[in-house]
């Protein structure tokens, strides 16, 4: 979005435009992680994702949205979080206007847990108002299914809040952001079967808990186990799979196609 705006008028007319919204958060990662952690790798992702196919396809991506909804996380301190209805309304409006600018579909891709719901509800809202128009949302996380069953060391519960995965991205990606003697990871110890249990076993029991409730640190899962060469191997399949998903969502909304 470092551009001027006949540029963006330009791109957005094309036919099956897409425009990607980051939406992340500024919440506690335990000891070792800053908390812009969320909004740091959902940027990443979006850019990269797009800069893959941008010479072929229109797409653009907006400044992420640095705050969501964070009110778990609070407890610990340096959080800075969003109601669900001030969020709802933030990305219902920005979705308004995005459509004023003539984009043919809209991407929500999110970074953060506390989110999900969100989403999920402005994708409804703003599709309800846009039957016209292509209004999509995604956790950029859910992508990465296969290469975390792939790479991963820790059992479930090891993937969790500031754990292997969320670590290991940070210190292919960010790795001056990282303090690795603070590490300092704990099991997610959710009482019902049903519950989450790790960010790729997600039970399908809604339950809400601080995060102080799992550990001290703030961290959940298995950090101990991250390394810059898992975070490269995650985040380039990350890459591949958003770079297919924006080609099939140009050609869902192309005329032409
Ligand atoms: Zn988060």
């Amino acid at each position: 979005m470092a551009k001027p705006y006949p540029e963006i008028v330009n791109t957005a007319a094309k036919d099956g435009s897409v425009l990607i919204v980051p939406v992340g958060s500024l919440e506690q990662h335990g000891y070792h992680l800053p908390v812009a952690t969320d909004t740091l790798l959902v940027e990443a992702v979006a850019h990269a994702g797009a800069e893959g196919v941008h010479e072929s396809l229109p797409v653009l991506v907006t400044p992420t949205i640095w705050s969501g909804r964070s009110p778990h996380h609070l407890p610990f301190g340096g959080t800075v979080s969003l109601d669900t209805t001030t969020l709802l309304d933030v990305l219902s409006e920005i979705a308004e206007t995005v459509f004023e600018n003539d984009f043919d579909a809209l991407l929500f891709l999110n970074g953060h847990g506390g989110n999900m719901s969100v989403i999920a509800d402005a994708v409804s809202e703003v599709g309800d108002d846009h039957p016209d128009r292509e209004v999509l949302g995604l956790t950029y996380f859910h992508l990465a299914n296969e290469v975390v069953a792939e790479v991963r060391e820790s059992d479930v519960g090891g993937i969790s809040h500031g754990g292997e995965f969320e670590t290991s991205l940070m210190l292919h990606l960010h790795p001056d952001l990282v303090d690795e003697d603070q590490v300092e990871g704990t099991r997610r110890d959710e009482p019902y079967k049903h519950g989450r249990q790790d960010l790729f076993a997600d039970g399908p029991l809604s339950v809400y808990r601080t995060f102080d409730e799992y550990s001290h640190s703030g961290a959940i899962g298995a950090p101990e186990l991250a390394s810059a060469d898992k975070g490269q191997r995650f985040f380039d399949r990350l890459e591949r799979e958003l770079g297919e998903l924006l080609r099939e969502i140009h050609a869902q909304n192309s005329e032409s196609e």
